[in-house]
C-alpha cells in the first residue's frame, strides 16, 4: 500500500543521499546549460521554487551550476530543458511506451496486467523503477486510458512528471487534465 508521506515544508538541508540521487539521474550535468564538472560547480536546485511551495522531493530537484542557479534565483522553472545526456532516458520512456500501447491494444489483456503496464508507464514519465501506488488510482488511470488513448494520457503524466506532481497526486492531476480536455471539447 502506498504511505502517505508527508512533504516537509521546513527549510532544512538536503540529504546528501538525496543530493547523489539527483546528480546521478540528471548524469551529473546542469540541466540548464549542459555543462558539467570540472568547468563548473554543481549544485542542487528546486524546479518549482521554495518560494512557490516547491518542497525538497527527489522530483522537484535537479542539478544546476552555480551559475545557473544564481540567474534563475528564486523563480520557478516547470519546463526545464533536457540535455543530451539525457536522450537515453527519453529513449527508455518511448521503449516502455511502445510495449505499453501493445499491451492497451490487446483487448483480451486482463484487468492485472493493464494495472502492471500503467505502473511501467507511470515510471517511465517519472522515470523511477520502483514505486507504490493505491490500486484505486491505478483503476482510475487504466480507465483513463480506455477513455483519451495512451497517448493523450501519457503526455499528462509526463506533463505531471515535469511539474514535480508527487506520485500520490498522480491520479488526481490526471482527473484534473481529464477535467480540462472535457471542458475544451464542450467549447468547439
Ligand atoms: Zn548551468
Amino acid at each position: 500500500m502506498a504511505k502517505k508521506k508527508r512533504l516537509r515544508v521546513a527549510r532544512k538541508a538536503i540529504p546528501p543521499s538525496v543530493r547523489w540521487d539527483v546528480m546521478q539521474r540528471d548524469g551529473f550535468k546542469c540541466r540548464y546549460c549542459g555543462r558539467g564538472c570540472p568547468d563548473v560547480e554543481l549544485t542542487i536546485d528546486h524546479i518549482i521554487s521554495v518560494n512557490d511551495g516547491g518542497v525538497d522531493d527527489f522530483f522537484n530537484l535537479i542539478t544546476a551550476c552555480k551559475e545557473c542557479n544564481a540567474g534563475k534565483g528564486r523563480k520557478s522553472a516547470p519546463d526545464v530543458p533536457i540535455q543530451p545526456d539525457q536522450v537515453k532516458e527519453a529513449e527508455k520512456i518511448r521503449d516502455w511506451y511502445v510495449e505499453f500501447c501493445t499491451v492497451c491494444n490487446d483487448v483480451a489483456v486482463s484487468q492485472r496486467s493493464q494495472r502492471k503496464a500503467v505502473i511501467s508507464l507511470i515510471g517511465a514519465a517519472y522515470n523511477v523503477d520502483k514505486f507504490e501506488m493505491v490500486q484505486r488510482d491505478l483503476t482510475f488511470i487504466v480507465n483513463l486510458i480506455w477513455e483519451f488513448g495512451a497517448d493523450d494520457v501519457f503526455a499528462w503524466m509526463q506533463s505531471a512528471s515535469d511539474r514535480s506532481v508527487h506520485l500520490w497526486k498522480l491520479a488526481a492531476y490526471l482527473n484534473g487534465c481529464r477535467k480540462n480536455h472535457v471542458g475544451k471539447a464542450g467549447d468547439e
